[in-house]
């Protein structure tokens, strides 16, 4: 089925809005009463399917109710005659607890595979800065990334170990708070002299491929949380920003939550309803949809982004500090754009261009039915593209990566940036709003729990941290439901 979701692009064909997805749900609702609800579930990304999903086997009656006309929210496959191609969130790994049980649970240990594949013709990383091209091996791309990325996390002799001892915890170490309150660009400053012109480059490049915003606002803390979950080290983030994703794409993985809740017979759901407020009193919540359904419940679970929340109203008026912290949001307007390529032997190739180009950074990530190489390509806010707008200036920004980037078949995308429901891509926090308002983000609104990958603890950014955002709240409300007689139905 098609989303109304996502972009392609083929010489033949032009630009077509919409793409295939297996995220599509049909019917897109099974309501058949208006009954009061134990829980309603706001959002169907990993977050809200992972609550309701807990929810719904706890024994309460849920409403999930979905803007879009497809699960995933940020994370969803475009499945292209047969082929996925990963629109949002992609990659996944062992050492993410919460994606890792989900994965365990459902069976799929095998059913990932490598992005990387150094096995083919063009083997070789291309580093296109602003004065020279070159081409070098990948053991020479790590060491050089490797070098550059310890001088910049290096803030305590002990690359970040010290400073950021418990990645979970951001601010066990009070200091931590001093970088919050630094952007990359005031670290690359402090740093200017230590660095090669190549390894400021490739720096430059690394970090705005992980905040798809500006040098300037972007956290340096928040850097240094990635930087921590990985395991201080290069390689570590490699293996688990940028390795490993599912064969059959996001999409496929996603429809294991959903379909679990269905078997469960208590849930309802209704896809292409957006919601336009959010009220609260003592006795539970009600919601009413933009066509002006209404529907009550207990408790409200809102997976809404946190880019995205201010366009609810809620009465009473939410907080203060989550006020706050919606006004500012987060930075990341990352563009990810997917060239199939006729090249073959490109499968083996990765490259920076920087700071002259749209798209900074790409990687060989499959081979298509067709023989095709799929090229996976990275821009973010600084020099920011929005790539339906201007086609031509997309296939340029493609083919400024390397002289092999030729006889481009077709191009995937979202706009994450013009997307109503997400404003942007990944959580990634500018200086001084994780210090000033993670609790905030956090906090409940009476019978209104908010959760999302946004403002989780850990993996925050992540399908992970959407995972644990979810379990944590499904585990709150069904711990409170179950002391309410009469309110949950537990098996
Ligand atoms: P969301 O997925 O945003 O879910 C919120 C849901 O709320 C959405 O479905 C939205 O449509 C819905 N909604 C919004 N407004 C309303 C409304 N008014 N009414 C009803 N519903 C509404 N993570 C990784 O782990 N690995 C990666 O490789 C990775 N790469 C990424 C690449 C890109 C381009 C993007 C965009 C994200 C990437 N991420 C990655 C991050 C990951 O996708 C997100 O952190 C995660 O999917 C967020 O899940 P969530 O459920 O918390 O929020």
């Amino acid at each position: 089925m098609t989303s109304r979701d996502g972009f392609s692009w083929t010489p033949q064909e032009g630009l077509k809005p919409g793409v295939p997805s297996l995220g599509v749900i049909q019917p897109p609702t099974n309501i058949t009463s208006t009954a009061k609800y134990d829980l309603i579930v706001v959002g169907a990304g990993y977050c809200g399917l992972t609550a309701t999903r807990d929810a719904t086997l706890a024994g309460l009656n849920v409403l999930l109710l979905e803007a879009r006309d497809r699960i995933g929210g940020r994370s969803w496959s475009s499945n292209i005659g047969g082929y996925p191609f990963e629109m949002g969130g992609t990659w996944v790994h062992w050492h993410q607890p919460h994606v890792w049980r989900e994965i365990s649970r459902y069976g799929l240990s095998t059913a990932l595979e490598s992005s990387f594949d150094f096995s083919r013709g063009v083997n070789h990383f291309r580093l296109n800065s602003a004065t020279s091209s070159t081409t070098r091996s990948h053991d020479d791309e790590d060491k050089l990334l490797a070098s550059g990325l310890e001088k910049f996390v290096n803030v305590d002799g002990a690359h970040g170990r010290n400073i950021m001892p418990q990645p979970h915890d951001i601010f066990h170490n009070e200091q931590s708070r001093v970088f919050d309150s630094m952007s990359a660009q005031d670290r690359l400053d402090q740093i200017a002299n230590d660095l090669t012109p190549d390894e400021r480059t490739t720096v430059e490049a690394f970090v705005l491929l992980c905040s798809g915003g500006t040098l300037s606002n972007m956290s340096f803390l928040e850097f240094l949380h990635w930087w921590a979950l990985c395991g201080f080290t290069y390689q570590g983030c490699l293996d688990m920003l940028i390795t490993y994703k599912f064969r059959q794409g996001q999409s496929s993985f996603a429809r294991h939550f959903f379909q679990e809740a269905s078997k469960t017979g208590r849930l309802s759901y209704s896809f292409s309803t957006p919601l336009a407020s959010i009220e609260n009193s003592s006795t539970g919540v009600s919601v009413t949809t933009r066509a002006g359904a209404t529907f009550t419940a207990s408790r409200i679970i809102c997976t809404v982004p946190l880019n995205v929340l201010g366009t609810i109203r809620f009465d009473p008026p939410l907080a203060k500090g989550k006020q706050e912290a919606i006004g500012i949001g987060h930075v990341n307007q990352c563009v990810k754009v997917h060239a199939e390529i006729k090249n073959k032997d490109m499968r083996s190739w990765s490259g920076i261009t920087h700071p002259h180009n749209k798209l900074v950074y790409a990687i060989g990530d499959g081979t298509t039915p067709s023989g095709n190489t799929h090229i996976v390509c990275f821009g973010a806010a600084q020099n920011h593209i929005q790539a339906e707008e201007d086609i031509e200036q997309t296939i340029n920004a493609v083919e400024a990566l390397a002289p092999e980037m030729r006889d481009i078949q077709r191009l995937v995308f979202h706009n994450w940036a013009k997307d109503e429901f997400a404003k942007g891509a990944w959580f990634f926090s500018p200086p001084r709003l994780l210090a000033d308002h993670l609790d905030d983000m956090r906090a409940r609104h009476g019978n209104v729990l908010f959760a999302n990958s946004d403002w989780a603890v850990g993996w925050r950014s992540f399908i992970d941290g959407a995972i644990e955002e979810g379990t944590r709240a499904a585990a709150e409300v069904v711990s409170e439901l179950l002391n309410e007689p009469g309110v949950a139905r537990p098996n």
